[in-house]
């Protein structure tokens, strides 16, 4: 089937892209606008674990499958919970091939590019709004003016879209958590001490209102968020200045008193790209009336606290779902209203879930995170018995 229609998909995240894919493969021509000016212009994060039904089935049926399991790691998929004093209460190193295989974020990025016609994505287009025509369409305008019209434009532009405003008044609002990021280089032959702790995969710190998540990614590279439960006057202040390394590692160590030195000691091996990343919220069950010519994928409809790792797998299910939809049925506004009911629903489920997540950083965060722990060793458990 050859479908004249055009889509203009705003932002090249994971949503934006695995959707440009599907349609790429299904005969419908698509252009995404970035704002980045190329490719490799920021960091991508760091390690991404894909989900049998979300993320890795995206990458299924976009038939980029045998791309992923060329750059995948099937054995960094350990965890190790640690008290902030370094005492050990949790660990389990479930390195078969599992369904949750990590990909570096900047790897997942570049597959799915290199799957696409290069023309499609515009580089350097920094949407600024998206505008009803009379006819039905939308033009995408950029600050030097119109970027290009559409019959459907869809906002993958994450949790500060641009393309909201056209269906729903929401924005995301600060849940009281600041992650401090920072990264560490080769850690295996630069800072042995730290990598004996992090051996593979991720290890997490519970402090009370306080924590740490650090998580390898390939060739021997760290990337660690201290986390902190915070109001929004400390938000405000910035606590801690991360536009000086040297200084921001002293101002966090001296917000974790107590804390084990073999714990700080990832603070001392970062390099100094320090990152504050406050996380952020759209109400849980946010949905809209359905407005024909515009949705949201991702990030931009429901973005959610990470703590269980759902963000990137729900906007690959987005993209995939939404292409999916366009190319079994000619009548656009039904098919989207048909992705938009059935991702309110499995978004609002997932949302609820990442929401309780935040207790990972909370005066109760032990018990809670030790709870989390043994249901995936239940379940790793129950899987193995089948
Ligand atoms: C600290 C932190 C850690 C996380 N860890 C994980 C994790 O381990 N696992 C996981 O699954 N999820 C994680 N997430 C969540 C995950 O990053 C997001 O859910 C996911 O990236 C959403 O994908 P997306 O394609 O919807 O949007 P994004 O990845 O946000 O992509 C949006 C794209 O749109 C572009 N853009 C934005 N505005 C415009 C504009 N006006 N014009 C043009 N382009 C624009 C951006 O440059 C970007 O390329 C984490 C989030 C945070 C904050």
């Amino acid at each position: 089937m050859h479908i004249t229609k055009t889509v203009g998909i705003i932002g090249s995240g994971p949503g934006g892209l695995t959707l440009a894919r599907i349609l790429a493969t299904r005969g419908i021509a698509a252009t995404v606008f970035e704002l980045d000016e190329h490719p490799l212009a920021r960091p991508q994060g760091g390690s991404l674990d894909l989900h049998g039904d979300s993320g890795l089935r995206a990458l299924r049926e976009a038939g980029l499958t045998a791309e992923f399991k060329a750059v995948a790691r099937y054995d960094d998929q350990g965890d190790a919970l640690y008290d902030a004093q370094g005492t050990l209460h949790f660990q389990h190193n479930e390195a078969s091939d599992g369904d949750r295989p990590e990909i570096d974020r900047t790897q997942l990025r570049s597959l799915l590019l290199d799957s696409l016609p290069s023309e499609w994505i515009r580089w350097g287009s920094k949407v600024s709004a998206v505008e009803p025509l009379p006819d039905g369409r939308y033009r995408v305008v950029g600050p030097a003016g119109s970027l290009g019209t559409f019959d459907l434009v869809v906002g993958a532009d994450g949790a500060w879209s641009r393309v909201r405003p056209l269906v729903s008044p929401a924005t995301p609002t600060f849940t009281g958590v600041l992650f401090i990021e920072l990264q560490i280089d080769d850690v295996d032959s630069r800072h042995p001490a730290v990598a004996k702790l992090l051996p593979r995969g991720k290890i997490s710190v519970v402090g009370g209102n306080q924590g740490l998540i650090a998580q390898r990614s390939s060739h021997g590279h760290v990337r660690a968020y201290f986390m902190f439960r915070i109001s929004e006057a400390q938000l405000q202040q910035g606590l801690v200045d991360t536009s000086s390394p040297a200084r921001a590692r002293e101002q966090l160590k001296a917000l974790l008193p107590g804390w084990a030195p073999s714990l700080l000691a990832f603070i001392d091996a970062c390099n100094d790209t320090l990152a504050a990343r406050p996380i952020v919220a759209l109400p849980v069950g946010h949905r809209w009336t359905h407005r024909p010519g515009v949705t949201l994928l991702g990030d931009a409809a429901h973005v959610m606290p990470p703590f269980s790792g759902e963000g990137v797998n729900m906007a690959m299910l987005d993209g995939l779902e939404l292409g999916l939809a366009l190319a079994a049925d000619a009548d656009w506004s039904r098919a989207v209203k048909g992705y938009e009911e059935a991702m309110f629903e499995r978004a609002a489920s997932a949302a609820s879930g990442a929401m309780e997540g935040l207790d990972f950083v909370s005066e109760h965060a032990l018990d809670h995170v030790l709870e989390h722990f043994r249901e995936i060793q239940r379940q790793v458990a129950a899987a193995g018995s089948h």
